[in-house]
């Protein structure tokens, strides 16, 4: 959604007042669904889960720079007690430790104690351990002011966006805490489902494109997403209804409007199809935003829960918003296994009959020598970047390709049905998608074929 104006000082601080017991639970457990009886993969759990972010921040408009408080509640899901809790500050993966963009100060519920990953994780000793099973509140002060040029964290004009921006909660399972270093190449990002209430104060004037929506004037709520991103500035907003859906295309001042309405019916169609295929969104409200040409060394365009950064072709308009059934409702750890969300992204955006021009043309010539599809950033951040998008976006979307053909699009779209509602606010692995592969076929496909030849070690 989203149009926050100026809110009064007074109503900021009566809400402030207010209390989180009433918040609905997230849903996301941290628990895979192969834990519920999916059969095949063992089960996985994840922790700390099931949290609660609340913040009240303040826009700087001169300092393109977003102050305030962050309260975090999160439950200790783990087998054992936990001594200490890890945040990911990726705004840091643009600056330095010594010049960093996201400054955060643990005020209340435990300590700051060590950075690592180039200052984009934070470890905050708990005041006390926390026994399994029980909640504790952490509370930050915290400050982050864009990069002073284009991207999915940066400036352009005069319109900050602030991606992946706001310190989340780490995620940690049997093996330890994941804290991988931040890559411009993908996406480093993997954090779990949880339910975010944003108080925020912008100058008259500007407006706000955020995941989820306002409740009320000036407070953005999201009960179920896994991240919370805004972007604020001067911008002109054209909205078209899709179903149940309000869209919103953001653009900077002066843009042709036809474009925007243009944009908003590929959006329209897009969902619909996809939403046919893949089930519902739980999003009333999605922002489309015109970014930069480029959010980072090697996209043009960048996906977060309710909101996308994309120009208004049709291709990544329709990649953007596959990636709020495959990243937004399917969540993955997009560091280590980055084909669960690109090459869902890639397929989607191939079959849609609004998807425009594709790449799949390609699928007959890809190197043989590329790496297996679900290698992880560092395998990718080592080779040329066409490595990369041979990889993971088009061979992994040729691979889905020959499934959809070999199994016929309707089985193959009740198996990907299946998938998106077995692990709808959860977390998909490689090993949970051959299982539930597996489950899905019939008894004659022969599924390790298929692995080989789609590279899947
Ligand atoms: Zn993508």
């Amino acid at each position: 959604m989203t149009r926050v104006r100026a809110v009064a000082a007074s109503l900021a601080v009566a809400v402030l007042a207010g209390c989180l017991g009433g918040d609905p639970e997230p849903r996301g457990s941290g628990g895979s669904p192969a834990a519920r009886g999916r059969g095949g993969a063992k089960p996985e759990q994840y922790w700390p889960a099931r949290a609660r972010y609340r913040l009240a921040l303040t826009y700087d408009a001169g300092a393109h720079a977003l102050a305030g408080t962050e309260r975090v509640e999160f439950v200790n899901t783990s087998p054992e007690a936990l001594r200490s809790v890890w945040l990911r500050t990726w705004a840091n993966g643009l600056g330095s430790c010594r010049r960093p963009f996201a400054r955060v100060e643990v005020t209340a519920g435990g300590s700051a104690g060590e950075q690592r990953a180039g200052c984009t994780a934070l470890e905050v000793r708990l005041a006390r351990p926390l026994p399994p099973g029980e909640r504790a509140v952490v509370a930050l002060r915290v400050r982050v002011a864009v990069p002073p040029r284009p991207g999915r964290f940066g400036l352009f004009g005069d319109i900050a966006s602030f991606g992946n921006a706001l310190p989340v909660l780490a995620v940690a399972d049997a093996r330890g805490w994941r804290l991988e270093p931040y890559t411009d190449r993908g996406e480093s990002f993997f954090s779990l489902t949880a339910a975010w209430r944003v108080e925020l104060r912008v100058p008259e004037g500007l407006e706000v494109a955020s995941t989820g929506r306002e409740v009320a004037a000036g407070v953005l709520e999201a009960p179920l997403a896994r991240d919370f991103t805004l972007v604020i500035g001067p911008m002109q907003v054209h909205e078209l209804q899709a179903g149940g859906i309000r869209l919103q295309r953001f653009t900077a001042p002066g843009e042709p409007a036809g474009e925007a309405r243009a944009a908003l019916r590929t959006a329209r169609s897009a969902l619909t199809e996809l939403g046919r295929r893949f089930g519902p969104l739980d999003a009333t409200e999605l922002d489309l935003v015109e970014g930069p040409g480029r959010v980072s060394a090697f996209g043009i365009a960048m996906e977060y829960p309710d909101l996308v950064l994309s120009p208004a072709a049709a291709p990544a308009l329709t990649h953007e918003l596959a990636h709020q059934w495959f990243f937004g409702l399917v969540g993955n750890d997009q560091w280590r296994e980055p084909w669960l969300d690109e090459s869902f992204a890639e397929y989607a955006q191939a079959s849609l009959r609004s998807g425009g021009p594709d790449r799949l043309g390609a699928c007959g010539r890809l190197p043989r020598g590329r790496p297996p599809l679900n290698s992880d950033m560092g395998v990718f951040e080592r080779r040329p970047p066409r490595v990369y998008t041979q990889t993971v976006y088009i061979g992994g979307a040729c691979s889905l390709r020959e499934l959809e053909r070999d199994l016929g699009r309707a089985r193959f779209d009740a198996f990907l049905r299946g998938l998106v509602a077995g692990y709808r606010h959860e977390v998909l692995t490689t090993e949970g998608f051959v299982a539930a592969l597996r489950e899905a076929v019939p008894e004659r496909f022969d599924v390790d074929r298929w692995l080989r030849a789609a590279r899947l070690d």
